[in-house]
């Protein structure tokens, strides 16, 4: 599947800053504060917690959003020129994985930015096991055999501009290119979910099986706690669509995450405890069919 000639289409995501939190929300720490961005400045996030990530701990999440940045989604926000902290490194070309003859190797020709197709991928990653009441031991790490995958070009249809590319390059064929990091991608939806909770219910920093996660400790039985419904969905008029999930008492505390859900990307769920442990009626209701809401 292909997604329509991208430029232009994104909407701002909307900016929103809460009160500071006064201490690092992955370590406690109060030294050398900084600003967390729920979900990433490069991946257009305006969320943010200030105060509220030490140097240590920015550097460990820091690692993770790089690869996901510009592994996975590297093409992507140079297309939507998705904010950048070094505008002047962003480059004018990209490889093309081409073909001269079906005999020959793969090899990579530059091709102008605005002319470069690739693929748009997001790991699906099958519903977190603790809403399907499964032990943690049955999860498996951050791995998926299955991957949401969208063609993606700039300014032409995708296979229209494919085969222009086939013709002006003169080769062969293309194989446009994506990558997924799973590892990287399962600690940023820790991230995500856990600074927005922290954010939504109050700036308190909480126990919470994702702080590993986010911290770059171990990601065995990582599904267990995150996961994602494997569905078509629409896409939204935002940006990107977060909520804290409001189930009761006794029922684990989830946050529903779509990274740029504009796109129509899957739905993800992240479990930042495994039970709510108070009543907290400004939240949203539980998705329907989640197994939450039942609990
Ligand atoms: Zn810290």
């Amino acid at each position: 599947m292909t997604l329509p000639p991208l430029k232009g289409l994104l909407p701002l995501h909307p900016a929103r800053t809460y009160p500071p939190v006064g201490r690092c929300i992955y370590c406690g720490s109060t030294a050398a504060l900084s600003d967390e961005h729920v979900v990433p400045l490069g991946l257009g996030g305006r969320f943010v917690l200030p105060d509220a990530s030490c140097s240590d701990c920015r550097e460990k999440t820091s690692k993770f959003e790089r690869t996901c940045q510009r592994t996975m989604y590297g093409p992507l926000r140079l297309l939507y020129g998705l904010p950048t902290r070094r505008k002047k490194g962003r480059p004018q070309t990209l490889r093309l994985k081409v073909k001269h003859a079906p005999d020959k190797d793969w090899e990579y020709l530059p091709v102008p930015q605005e002319r470069y197709p690739f693929l748009i991928t997001f790991p699906y990653l099958g519903m977190p096991g603790i809403l399907t009441g499964l032990p943690k031991t049955a999860a498996a790490g951050a791995v998926t055999k299955r991957l949401w995958i969208r063609g993606a070009s700039p300014s032409h249809d995708f296979h229209a501009l494919l085969e222009k590319l086939v013709a002006e390059l003169g080769v062969h064929s293309i194989m446009p290119e994506a990558k997924a990091d799973v590892e990287a991608f399962c600690r940023l939806l820790a991230k995500v979910a856990y600074s927005f909770a922290v954010a939504e219910l109050g700036g308190h920093p909480f126990e919470s099986p994702l702080v590993g996660y986010a911290s770059g400790g171990d990601l065995s039985h990582c599904l267990h706690y995150i996961g994602s419904r494997e569905a078509e969905e629409p896409p939204t008029e935002t940006l990107h669509d977060l909520a804290v999930l409001n189930g009761p008492p006794s029922a684990p505390l989830v946050v529903r995450i779509r990274l740029l859900s504009r796109l129509g990307t899957p739905t993800y769920y992240a479990v930042v405890r495994e039970t709510t442990g108070r009543a907290y009626p400004s939240l949203k209701p539980p998705d329907t069919g989640l197994p939450v809401s039942a609990a």
